[in-house]
């Protein structure tokens, strides 16, 4: 097959929103997609309207769209393989199973769920597993053990579902791109339901079929279903369709390796599963994702590109064009994935860009009406961005270029509070006081301070002078950015702090 035809799906079920498995199998479908100029194509699987939840598909879009890998065509852009949509696909579904029906591969079953429930219980009683399969079809009450009188009668009355005929005795051989070749004993498959007794078509067949019809070449999906591929393979074969290329993703795992990230576990993760914030639909709580976080939607996609994917080059950060061009199926990994916030943030920081921190920075000061040169603005923003992991962090880390601190770190204020302390700012300001305000560079500043006796001490008092905690970047660079008035009016704020607590 030619790579340049290449059309791939992302197909989510709309029972909820996104997490990091789901969001990374649209990436990879997008990026092996973007690789070979070919399709990228939306499907919403809703057979199953018992899970559906409300707003799971705005949720679908609006994530790819805040990850930039939108969809050409599908739900919400259009095709002309329309409608993407599985409920509505009803009709299509049902000329396939008349199909199976005609050929021998499928066949209607009547036996009620209180039926095969008294059989499970049955089979588990003398230690076995009740299967609906080759071995007791003949025994069940099915259109293969009865006549076609019997048949056309029982459509009439009752309920029925249509199960797929599975051939016992085939070791069914496979391929997967990750994987390799995967071989099944179809003795050990059961005759799955293909149509439902309320109409509608089960996942697998609505899957094989619209896979078929919209031309699929690849399916990238989570290795969730690589039970299911048999299953899909063979219906390929009943309806003498050649099956596309199938391609199954490892697990990402919790930071901890025991399990894998699911919407079940969120309460006990301390990072996000999310993409973007949901909200429940029944209580309204409002779960923050990643986006809310701060994460930028580069940062987030090169992030989880690596999760599970192996450039093959000494390279972490990537751009989606960069992503696009690298990304092959070969060297997705076999084997499950370790989810690592601290990995997580730190592709965040790298894709840090100046000028987007120039803008929050310039947003932050101009509510807060202070007055600033361009200049000094981008001189804080060199001097503070490697602190930094996230835009909204700068303000924290940089505040005090701009504002003299609103607060004392109270454990090391508590300690200083004696008149020692202040006899020292005294001289330690008188010191700043003498120097030209020309030469108050943070050269001369070290300079004149290296030969102070307790410079230690006057280090860190000038710190929670000018920073209000002990923290910041080198203290006569900050002597220096803010001035020397600036400087001095701090350090006699402190001061006078100090003189009113003794
Ligand atoms: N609807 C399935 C899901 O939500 C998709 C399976 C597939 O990609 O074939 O996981």
């Amino acid at each position: 097959m030619s790579l340049h035809s290449v059309r791939v799906r992302f197909a989510p079920s709309p029972t909820g929103p996104l997490h990091l498995g789901g969001i990374r199998t649209a990436l990879y479908n997008y990026l092996f997609a973007k690789k070979h100029g070919g399709t990228f194509i939306l499907r919403i699987e809703d057979t199953d309207r018992k899970r559906f939840v409300d707003n799971s598909e705005s949720y679908i879009l609006e994530t790819l769209k805040w990850c930039q890998i939108e969809p050409d065509e599908g739900v919400g852009y259009g095709g002309s393989y329309s409608p993407y949509y599985q409920s509505k696909r009803g009709n299509i579904y049902r000329m396939y199973i008349d199909k199976l029906l005609r050929k021998g591969h499928a066949y209607y079953a009547f036996d009620s769920d209180q039926d095969i429930e008294k059989k499970r219980k049955e089979y588990n009683h003398n230690g076995f597993t009740f299967s609906y399969n080759s071995r007791i079809r003949m025994s069940l009450n099915n259109s293969l053990t009865m006549t076609k009188e019997q048949l056309h009668d029982k459509l009439l009355s009752c309920s029925y579902v249509v199960r797929f005929k599975i051939k016992p005795g085939e070791k069914l051989k496979m391929y997967d791109i990750i994987r390799g070749t995967i071989i099944v004993d179809t003795d050990y498959l059961d005759d799955k339901i293909l149509l439902k007794s309320d109409g509608f078509a089960t996942y697998h067949l609505a899957n094989i079929i619209d896979d078929y019809l919209m031309k699929i070449t690849h399916v990238i999906r989570g290795e969730e279903w690589i039970p299911s591929m048999s299953l899909h393979v063979l219906l390929y074969r009943a309806l003498d369709w050649t099956p596309p290329h199938f391609a199954h993703l490892p697990l990402i795992l919790k930071h901890n390796g025991k399990g894998k990230i699911s919407k079940r576990n969120i309460d006990n993760l301390n990072y996000p599963i999310y993409p973007i914030q949901w909200k429940i639909p029944k209580t309204k709580i409002i779960i923050p994702g990643y986006r809310e976080l701060g994460y930028s939607p580069e940062a987030f996609v090169n992030m989880l590109a690596l999760l599970g994917w192996n450039p093959g080059v000494e390279k972490e950060i990537f751009s989606l064009q960069e992503l696009i061009s690298f990304f092959s199926l070969e060297r997705i990994k076999k084997y499950g994935v370790c989810f690592d916030i601290k990995k997580a943030s730190w592709f965040n920081k790298k894709h840090l860009k100046k000028e987007d921190v120039f803008a929050f920075l310039f947003e932050k000061i101009q509510t807060r009406s202070i007055l600033c040169k361009k200049d000094y603005l981008w001189k804080v923003i060199h001097l503070t961005m490697d602190r930094i992991h996230f835009i909204h962090e700068i303000w924290e880390h940089s505040f005090y270029f701009f504002i003299s601190p609103s607060f004392y770190e109270a454990n090391f204020f508590s300690k200083i509070c004696h008149e020692n302390t202040i006899d020292q700012l005294d001289q330690a300001k008188t010191l700043l006081c003498n120097i030209n305000i020309n030469e108050f560079t943070s050269l001369n500043l070290k300079f004149l301070f290296q030969k102070t006796k307790n410079k230690y001490k006057i280090m860190q008092l000038f710190r929670l002078a000018l920073v209000g905690v002990l923290k910041g970047i080198d203290i006569f660079i900050i002597l220096e950015m803010i001035g020397k008035e600036e400087s001095i009016r701090r350090i006699e704020k402190l001061m006078n702090q100090i003189k009113e607590k003794i």
